[in-house]
């Protein structure tokens, strides 16, 4: 069972729904994922898939949901590896000996906004409620990466940043990655003002008009999405190998946590990106 939003499909297993991109679905060689708020065991501001600890949630909770999502969305909860984002890109290559880092298992890094691996089986796990998710494949080294950029890793071209990573790490060619823009608060709902404004307009590539529409008084709405389209793009990755979800967190905060909307009293999502065994 699933329908379409924006250019994403909201599929439902066990209860349980979850966002895919149509495009990396049809590779049968990973399997990958967006949770929603829906579906979990968490009360209140949390309810009910909240996938984030440390928010004042029970940890039973957000295991439990994390070992429903898995059970939907086929990921096997053994294998996460989650990221430990702090708005910088360090960007850290996992392998199954990183198993339940973040999860089950005691953070061991500071500071992990991108994930990588070529280990079939290892969970990419990075969280969300507002902030852009980057799904990476490369389909000749059959290696992943996931990424999280707010406005801050978007600036500091997060991107770019994976796929460089991919490159260093598994000799990725950016020609053969494919990548996905996933839930994030789009240019309908993000207002900025003037110093975001200057960052993101100082970077290669960017073109002020398709990223910023100025609304006057030194405010402009602003297109993570397509900032972080065009970053790909000058990284090497080519047009065509790029999907943007267009799924706005911030208009469908009925199905999805919004920072915007909710503020700090509220659960977080996470995306799931792995190689199958
Ligand atoms: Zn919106």
């Amino acid at each position: 069972m699933s329908r379409s939003l924006g250019c994403m499909q909201l599929c439902e297993n066990r209860g349980v729904p979850y966002l895919v991109f149509p495009k990396l679905h049809a590779l049968p060689y990973i399997t990958h994922g967006f949770s929603t708020k829906k579906g979990g065991v968490s009360r209140g501001v949390f309810s009910s898939m909240n996938l984030n600890f440390n928010r004042g949630d029970s940890d039973e909770n957000v295991l439990e949901n994390y070992r429903l999502f898995c059970r939907a969305a086929g990921f096997d909860f053994h294998k996460l590896v989650a990221s430990a984002q702090d708005h910088h890109t360090v960007v850290r290559r996992v392998t199954a000996k990183e198993a339940g880092i973040g999860i089950w298992r005691k953070r061991d890094m500071q500071s992990v906004d991108g994930l990588i691996t070529n280990a079939p089986g290892v969970v990419l796990v990075t969280y969300y409620a507002d902030c852009v998710p980057l799904y990476f494949v490369d389909t000749a080294k059959k290696a992943i990466g996931l990424s999280h950029a707010g406005w801050r890793g978007t600036a500091a071209t997060m991107g770019a940043q994976t796929v460089r990573a991919m490159q260093e790490e598994f000799g990725s060619d950016p020609a053969d990655i494919l990548a996905a823009i996933g839930p994030s608060i789009g240019p309908c709902c993000y207002e900025v003002d003037a110093p975001v404004y200057e960052k993101i307009t100082a970077l290669p590539g960017i073109s002020p008009a398709e990223c910023l529409h100025p609304k006057g008084e030194g405010k402009y709405m602003l297109n993570l999405w397509e900032v972080n389209r065009r970053t790909l793009v000058h990284a090497g990755v080519p047009a065509e190998n790029i999907t943007v979800g267009k799924v706005c967190t911030c208009c469908h905060s009925d199905l999805l946590f919004s920072h915007r909307v909710m503020g700090s009293q509220r659960g977080g999502m996470a995306a799931m990106l792995a190689l199958n065994t």
